[in-house]
């Protein structure tokens, strides 16, 4: 199933005139979201997989609250491509629960292989009550798992920002977390859970479970490669996380990791980088979580401290994630929280998890920063104006004056705010 959308880069006189506005820094003097008009990060150099130019977004809506969820923001991605004069095509590909009713398996060929083809992924959320039975393997869970390593995406991105609307939502005391925007980048298919040998033994007439944990030296740079681009996107201060006062494999971490820092020139981009051991950053994350921009750091550690910093934030429902390959090569971009079957089907779940990780694939895996930054500025646009779904609404200031909405009525929200701020952005000076 194919749904087209926008105008082919350049091909209209007025859509290229507005993003010359958008690219000299005029949107965000309007709406004053964001200090600075953030950089293109090169993790995937844009490509274009459909025949016609358009970049061709493999959406899996998987199950439970999936389609209600991917159907807010594939309009919000119309939307906001068709203002921007951006080509996107969205195809329809079953995954999860939906995939094994329909073939069998939860994963089918078909769908990753239009995966592969794509220029990006858009997924949901996968499982249910209904497949809970089945075997671990043939669970909807296993056809995350298959698409994780179909498409080698070995970087995996979770951003903790705060929204300042939902700064009462944290358990951690607002003057502690005010203005948080953290970027986790883990390495994903390495470390200690994919090393040799592990299992169980005996061992002097006890018994002993055993694991490995290793990274080989490319490993580390394939993935720092990721969070220097990353950095080179954001404020650009980089903390390499490990354990290197006691973990060779982390002193082999912390010297490739400086190597090819000093190896890419990246001090000159304007980086900077400095190490932190992973018990002092676990610590620091909740004193003065702030201090941070940019983390790297490996697959364990990454596993624990993105868990940690994104409850910072307050709602599992509005955490976006991405999980990426080597450039020019598809990543999958995809919100924290699950298929939340307890409210599936009744226009309950909050959409902005899965906005935010559009918005996340527009600036990662497209290339299009300002797309990204009209999303993220229309998300804090409908929360400053008081806008909750359920989920959200003990995240606020008492007292605060509060309309809840339904996941539909949230999407139209927003694609009400993005169309007012292209009104707004139209009567700038060109
Ligand atoms: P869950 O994240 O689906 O739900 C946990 C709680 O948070 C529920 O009360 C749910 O209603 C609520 N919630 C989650 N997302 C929400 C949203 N967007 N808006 C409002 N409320 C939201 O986790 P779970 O209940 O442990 O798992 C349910 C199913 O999801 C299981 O089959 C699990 O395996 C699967 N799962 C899938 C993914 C994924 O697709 N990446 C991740 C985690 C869990």
């Amino acid at each position: 199933m194919a749904r087209g959308c926008g105008v082919v880069r350049g091909a209209g006189g007025a859509v290229g005139a507005r993003r010359e506005g958008a690219a000299l820094g005029g949107r965000r003097a309007f709406c004053g979201a964001r200090g600075r008009v953030r950089g293109c990060a090169r993790v995937a150099p844009p490509r274009a997989s459909g025949g016609d130019g358009a970049r061709v977004i493999a959406t899996l809506p998987g199950d439970g609250i999936g389609p209600e969820i991917m159907n807010v923001a594939v309009k919000v991605l119309e939307t906001v491509a068709e203002g921007e004069g951006v080509s996107l095509r969205f195809e329809e590909h079953a995954i999860g629960g939906d995939a094994i009713d329909k073939t069998g398996k939860p994963l089918p060929e078909e769908t990753l292989e239009a995966c592969k083809a794509s220029d990006q992924v858009l997924l949901a959320a996968i499982g249910g009550y209904k497949w809970d039975n089945l075997s671990s393997k043939d669970r909807p869970e296993g056809g995350l798992l298959q698409l994780r390593a179909g498409l080698d995406c070995f970087a995996n991105l979770r951003p903790a920002t705060l929204q300042d609307e939902l700064l009462e939502g944290s358990p951690l005391k607002p003057e502690v977390i005010k203005g948080v925007d953290i970027m986790i980048v883990r390495e994903l298919v390495g470390g200690i859970y994919f090393g040799e040998p592990r299992g169980f033994k005996d061992a002097d007439g006890d018994r002993a479970g055993y694991n490995t944990m290793v990274y080989k030296k490319s490993e580390v740079e394939r993935i720092a490669r990721v969070a220097f681009e990353i950095a080179k996107a954001r404020k650009g201060n980089l903390v390499s996380v490990d354990k290197a006062n006691v973990l060779e494999v982390s002193q082999l971490w912390r010297q490739t990791v400086a190597d090819a820092f000093e190896a890419d020139g990246c001090e000159a981009d304007g980086l900077s980088l400095s190490n932190m051991y992973v018990d002092n950053c676990a610590m620091q994350l909740c004193t003065n979580p702030s201090q941070f921009d940019v983390i790297l750091t490996g697959n364990i550690f990454g596993d624990i401290l993105s868990d940690q910093a994104s409850v910072i934030t307050g709602s599992l429902g509005m955490l976006p994630s991405a999980s990426v390959s080597s450039p020019g090569k598809p990543g999958i971009y995809e919100p924290v929280h699950g298929s939340a079957p307890d409210i599936a089907g009744q226009d309950k779940a909050n959409p902005l998890g899965m906005v935010l990780s559009a918005a996340m694939m527009c600036r990662y895996g497209l290339n299009e920063p300002e797309m990204a930054d009209i999303i993220e500025d229309a998300v804090k646009s409908v929360l400053a104006k008081g806008y909750r779904t359920g989920d959200l609404m003990g995240a606020s200031p008492a007292g605060a004056e509060l309309t809840q909405v339904s996941c539909s009525q949230m999407g139209e929200l927003l694609l009400e705010t993005i169309a007012e701020e292209e009104i707004m952005v139209s009567f700038m000076p060109k």
